[in-house]
């Protein structure tokens, strides 16, 4: 199999990962893998049958009636398939990320989808963002960045994001849910959110879109001829 290149860009929530990383691979044709989306399946199908995210047994009693796909439509937006089911719209909501964040701290739930992240970058260029992509999932990643900004920032532009698509939003509510879930993610036993040693640490607090992505690609470039 040809070799392949991976972009691994880990942060907190809100640091415009996704937004990043979907403009970057569109730019470079390649595959964009949103590994929170993955998690926030897992816990929007918890919650359908009424499981508590934070009940361990009950994870490990139902998890194994999921199945995850992940598809790509002509446009290369990612869709989330949970027992043939798009969900990829219903996992977008507060509560749901809330709920991914509890979820994913369990060992069986990170195990299950470790081989899946790591399934897709086998076979194909990725940048992949998440909380421990430089750290676990793709520990030789040829790039790896940390996309930070600070809590207040980040609680604005997310609320801006979901007002633009019509869901309510308020901004306090926003940055106290982003702190809690800074804490909870970087606080757990297993693949917490943290730096990777070889990670580069870009700050996007003081800059738009265009300037972070001049400044990623300035960082992939001295890895990958661009
Ligand atoms: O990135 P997003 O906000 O969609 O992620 C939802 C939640 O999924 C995060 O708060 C985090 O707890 C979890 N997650 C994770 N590891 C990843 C990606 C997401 O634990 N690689």
């Amino acid at each position: 199999m040809a070799k392949t290149y991976s972009i691994a860009i880990d942060g907190p929530a809100g640091a415009g990962k996704s937004t990043i990383a979907k403009a970057l691979a569109k730019e470079l044709g390649y595959h964009y893998v949103d590994t929170g989306a993955i998690y926030r399946t897992v816990a929007y199908f918890l919650d359908l049958l009424g499981i508590s995210p934070k009940d361990v047994d009950g994870v490990e009693r139902y998890i194994d009636e999921l199945t995850i796909e992940i598809e790509y439509d002509e446009t290369g937006k990612q869709h989330m398939i949970m027992n043939g089911m798009d969900v990829s719209d219903d996992i977008r909501t507060q509560d749901i990320s809330q709920k991914a964040s509890l979820v994913s701290a369990h060992k069986v739930v990170r195990d299950m989808l470790l081989d899946m992240q790591r399934d897709v970058a086998k076979k194909h260029n990725v940048i992949m963002d998440g909380r421990d992509i430089g750290t676990v999932v793709l520990p030789k990643a040829t790039v790896k960045v940390f996309l930070t900004a600070t809590a207040e920032e980040r609680a604005k532009r997310r609320t801006a994001e979901l007002l633009a698509k019509g869901q309510k939003s308020d901004y306090a509510q926003t940055l106290k849910d982003i702190q809690q879930r800074d804490y909870q993610d970087m606080n757990r036993p297993i693949a917490p959110l943290k730096q990777a040693k070889d990670a580069v640490l870009l700050d996007t607090s003081e800059l738009d879109i265009e300037g972070v992505i001049a400044a990623m690609k300035q960082i992939i470039g001295e890895k990958i001829a661009l």
